[in-house]
């Protein structure tokens, strides 16, 4: 692709009215809010109808992969909180554009994805627009240990349990917000987990979710 991914005047008033309606939903932190209003979620669609872009409804993003709905993103942006400056890792870049609201909010993003197709396709979104991510093909079990402590990790699939590997990237009071899977019904509820200073984790819930599947090793398409 060559074309530099363009930003519109229509877009831009569309995304006003998504922050109005998330903030009508309960999200609150502005640092959030401002980072929605800057990222221009329309290019990360296959689609080009900017209007659906806007709406506050998950898409398919080919490889049977969805960009979270705008909500999720603003809620788990939110329960990270995220301030300049910090390391922060993302499992599941999927479209990228998680990765871009966190970039915006002033965070180093570190960002793993398992599918290879994927992968590629989102590098090539990313390297046209002015968000710092690093992008990484690989599986975000094991996380990135070279790049390792982080300040926040955010997963953005349905976990089965906490990744070991990741409670140990994590630095002393630092964040996960994860989705985890739900014994007793489908979908996930999402956790926010601090890692105290004697290495045990505080947990809190908050509420039900649904998430694509996080899945072991690198995918083979
Ligand atoms: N954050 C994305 C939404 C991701 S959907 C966005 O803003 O669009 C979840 C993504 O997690 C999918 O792309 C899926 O392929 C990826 N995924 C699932 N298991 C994974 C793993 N073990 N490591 C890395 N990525 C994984």
């Amino acid at each position: 692709m060559t074309t530099i991914l363009e930003d519109t005047y229509r877009a831009k008033g569309l995304r006003k009215l998504l922050v109005e309606q998330l903030r009508s939903k309960g999200i609150t932190d502005e640092a959030v809010l401002a980072a929605i209003n800057e990222v221009p979620r329309h290019v990360f669609l296959d689609s080009s109808f900017v209007e659906l872009a806007y709406q506050d409804q998950a898409f398919p993003i080919g490889s049977g992969q969805t960009i979270s709905q705008p909500h999720t993103v603003a809620f788990q942006s939110q329960l990270l909180q995220v301030e300049k400056g910090m390391k922060v890792l993302e499992i599941g870049t999927g479209s990228g554009y998680q990765a871009c609201v966190l970039a915006a909010m002033g965070a180093k993003v570190f960002s793993i994805e398992r599918q290879r197709n994927l992968y590629f396709k989102t590098k090539d979104i990313l390297e046209q627009l002015p968000f710092r991510v690093k992008t990484f093909l690989g599986d975000g079990f094991e996380g990135l240990p070279t790049y390792a402590p982080f300040d926040r990790i955010i997963i953005t699939a349905g976990a089965p349990s906490i990744p070991e590997a990741l409670v140990a990237q994590m630095k002393t009071n630092a964040i996960m917000v994860i989705p985890m899977d739900n014994p007793d019904s489908e979908g996930q509820t999402m956790l926010r987990i601090t890692k105290l200073e004697d290495g045990t984790l505080k947990k809190a819930s908050f509420g039900g979710f649904r998430f694509v599947p996080m899945l072991k090793d690198i995918g083979k398409d």
